[in-house]
């Protein structure tokens, strides 16, 4: 199994983050902002952890690529956390971290879930999601002009001590449901399955080549709309690496950013800041936006600041914009 795509860290998160990092701490809506980033955070380690797993499936024909965003047919875009490639077979694995007891109905295609924490409960049925990604990835496959390869669907819990719940009417359906420490046993029954090739070497490249070409990444998620909050509720400033609070001024040492609190220097302390800006506020800036958020002490300041970053740049003189990134580095 050979890694091509990494799984990246979600954006979200980052936006929660620094959501949390630029209200005031007692504004109202921080423990629903706190909620929603362990949720988070949560969910990546569980993504995180079938590392493990995988490590072991050591087919060098196999090739996995993770967090891939595609164009469908229909306009809209599909999204697949991790989707497995080989030359007779792909599989579509939706990673969930649902604890408890998890019952998938064959009649009505709810998913229940019972455990010590929580009173029955309807999920979402990551199956029905993974359904619409088959039927796109094939959509996708024929009109890129590639045979059509067997698609699995495969639903992965990373807690190894999620129950799922088989019953004699629902063994079709549970067919397609993991738990991560079954992953390897599961991947090497599908490789007996389907033996038959449909690519050559050659065309397993290109294909997967191709895949990450058509990638697009999601744009960022209006976060501040998602929780009502007013941009004008936004902390500016550029923050102390130290102390943690929007201290940093620049003019006291030559070319760095200065805290007057913790008499430290930093360099490149604003970059952080311009991706704030750019995960909360707005992807495109201009010099007199990057003034009055990094509280400069002038425009010229700012323009310098920004001018030696590789960013693109929109329009000309005064009405110039910056298309800002997630994330930033200074190459
Ligand atoms: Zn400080």
């Amino acid at each position: 199994m050979i890694v091509l795509k990494e799984r990246t860290r979600p954006v979200r998160i980052a936006q929660l983050e620094a959501l949390l990092r630029r209200i005031p701490n007692q504004h109202e809506k921080v423990p629903n902002i706190k909620k929603e980033l362990v949720r988070r955070r949560v969910g990546y380690q569980g993504e995180q952890s079938l590392n493990y797993y995988f490590s072991f499936l050591n087919d060098p024909q196999m090739f996995m690529l993770h967090d891939l965003r595609l164009l469908g047919s229909n306009r809209s875009y599909f999204q697949i956390d991790t989707l497995l490639v080989s030359k007779s077979f792909m599989t579509i694995l939706e990673v969930k971290n649902y604890s408890g007891s998890i019952y998938f109905d064959p009649d009505t295609y709810q998913v229940y879930r019972t455990s010590t924490t929580h009173d029955d409960e309807i999920l979402t049925n990551p199956l029905l999601q993974i359904q619409a990604q088959k039927l796109q990835l094939r959509e996708w496959l024929t009109a890129n002009n590639w045979p059509l390869l067997p698609i699995v669907k495969l639903v992965v819990f990373s807690d190894p001590s999620t129950k799922i719940v088989s019953t004699p009417n629902n063994l079709q359906l549970i067919k397609q449901v993991v738990t991560a420490p079954a992953l390897l046993s599961k991947v090497e029954s599908l490789q007996s399955t389907f033996s038959k090739d449909y690519l050559t070497d050659s065309g397993l490249d290109k294909l997967t080549q191709q895949l990450i070409h058509m990638h697009v990444p999601p744009p960022p998620s209006d976060v501040l709309h998602d929780f009502r909050i007013s941009a004008t509720t936004i902390i500016s400033g550029v923050y102390c690496p130290s102390c943690q609070r929007p201290t940093l001024t620049r003019g006291v040492v030559v070319g760095k950013w200065f805290c007057p609190d913790c008499l430290i220097s930093s360099k490149h302390a604003h970059l952080s800041a311009l991706e704030d800006y750019f995960l909360l506020l707005n992807h495109r800036v201009s010099t007199s936006e990057i003034h009055a958020f990094l509280q400069t002490s002038n425009r010229q300041q700012a323009y310098d600041l920004v001018n030696k970053l590789p960013l693109h740049r929109v329009g000309a003189f005064r009405a110039r914009r910056y298309e800002l990134m997630y994330p930033l580095s200074m190459s």
